[in-house]
């Protein structure tokens, strides 16, 4: 097991009727900034409940964040906090608004120009506005973590960044908010969610047991209520199971003494970037095929997660590690997945070599667990997926 520190202040409040529960974990002096997407919060009742919470609360409403949040949006709601004097943020939305509420918390107070914390990957230790969150779409993890990846529209790039400064202070997951969610996005959640845990687990034995345990049951929680719960997300049983999966997917705790690999995200937001395809499903294009490509490097761990999650019998670890990856596409086409880059674009022909590109401009060229995967390959790994 590799060495670790473990650290996650974020207060998680789970369950039915939770939201109720702002009136008290909001801070009594806050000024807040209510931060919303598109304006779902509106049609299933979750801005009512916010609201009547925080009854009495100075509030400041800011609307508008995209799927994929946009840094030119997100810096007009950093130009209110300061002009206001705002002191707090409730982001109340998905992984777009909440990690467009890290951007915001870390822009306010930000001695420079905000954009670099994007482009140059600032980490962002302190010095930020306290934010929290209530969760309406379990997918990201990020109502309990410390990263965000923000799209510069004007460049179009996609890029990520975090630190230390930005867990939420709390996050409130009602699992009841998800009956309003498209088919869409319920089977995004699950197949972003079972992304990250690959993405942490997939890479080579490191000798960290508990956690590969950890990552396994995620996979098989998300294998067994996926499917059920896209068809019937009013059913609390799989609704708070899913949303679990999700935060303990990407709350830090199962890449603790692992190595971890990462290239499936790096590449899917260039695809978002480029052709604005949702995040989870450009991570369907892609992972499988980076699997493929890096077949030698990750076959050890394949023929595991095969054996474990998929129940692959056998003693041939190719097979097993061959068959692991064909249970994944076919897990994923059931998810309403469709894998192929050609059918979202006509512009498929030149990707490759646009993100072969732009990884070796920013210097990413010894990628994944093992260093190894470098423009060459990742270059593979888009074409495989034409
Ligand atoms: P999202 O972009 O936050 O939301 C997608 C859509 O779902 C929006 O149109 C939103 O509408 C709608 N929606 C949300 N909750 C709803 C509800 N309860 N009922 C009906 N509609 C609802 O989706 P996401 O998958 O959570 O976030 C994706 C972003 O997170 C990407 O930018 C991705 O790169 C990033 N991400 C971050 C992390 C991290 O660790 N921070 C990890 C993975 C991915 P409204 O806009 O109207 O609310
Ligand atoms: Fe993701």
């Amino acid at each position: 097991m590799l060495n670790f520190e473990l650290y996650n202040p974020t207060s998680l409040v789970f369950g039915k009727g939770q939201i109720a529960k702002l009136t008290t974990l909001v801070p009594a002096d806050a000024k807040i900034l209510l931060l919303y997407g598109g304006g779902s919060i509106f049609k299933n009742g979750v801005y009512d409940q916010v609201t009547a919470a925080l009854a009495g609360f100075d509030i400041t409403e800011f609307g508008g964040v995209e799927p994929n949040p946009h840094y030119e949006t997100l810096m007009k709601a950093v130009h209110i906090i300061r002009e206001k004097g705002l002191n707090f943020i409730l982001a109340v939305g998905g992984g777009s608004v909440i990690d467009g509420a890290k951007f915001v918390s870390a822009a306010v107070k930000f001695e420079g120009n905000p954009i670099d914390i994007l482009q140059k990957q600032i980490r962002i230790v302190d010095n930020v506005v306290p934010f929290a969150s209530v969760l309406t779409l379990p997918a990201t993890g990020s109502e309990m973590n410390s990263s965000s990846v923000i799209t510069i529209k004007s460049t179009h790039e996609k890029l990520s960044f975090g630190g230390r400064g930005l867990f939420p202070v709390f996050s409130i997951c009602d699992p009841e908010v998800i009956t309003s969610l498209p088919k869409r996005q319920l089977q995004n959640g699950v197949i972003d969610a079972y992304t990250h845990v690959m993405e942490q687990y997939l890479t080579y034995p490191a000798g960290a047991m508990l956690q590969d345990r950890f990552a396994e049951s995620i996979l098989q929680t998300l294998v067994e209520v996926g499917p059920g719960v896209v068809d019937n997300p009013s059913d609390y049983t799989l609704a708070a199971n899913f949303m679990w999966s999700c935060t303990m997917a990407l709350n830090g705790l199962i890449q603790k003494g692992v190595p971890t690999d990462w290239v499936t995200h790096m590449i899917g937001h260039e695809l978002t970037a480029l052709y604005d395809i949702d995040h989870a499903r450009t991570l369907a294009i892609i992972g499988p095929n980076l699997y493929k490509v890096m077949f030698e490097t990750k076959k050890e761990k394949l023929a595991q997660y095969g054996r474990r999650v998929w129940n692959i019998q056998g003693d041939d670890t190719d097979e097993v590690a061959h068959k692991a990856i064909d249970a994944t596409i076919e897990f994923f086409s059931k998810m309403g997945m469709n894998m192929q880059l050609s059918s979202y674009t006509t512009e498929y022909a030149k990707t490759a070599d646009f993100i072969e590109k732009r990884f070796t401009e920013r210097g990413w060229i010894a990628m994944g667990e093992r260093k190894n995967i470098t423009p060459d390959k990742v270059r593979q790994i888009v074409e495989l997926s034409y």
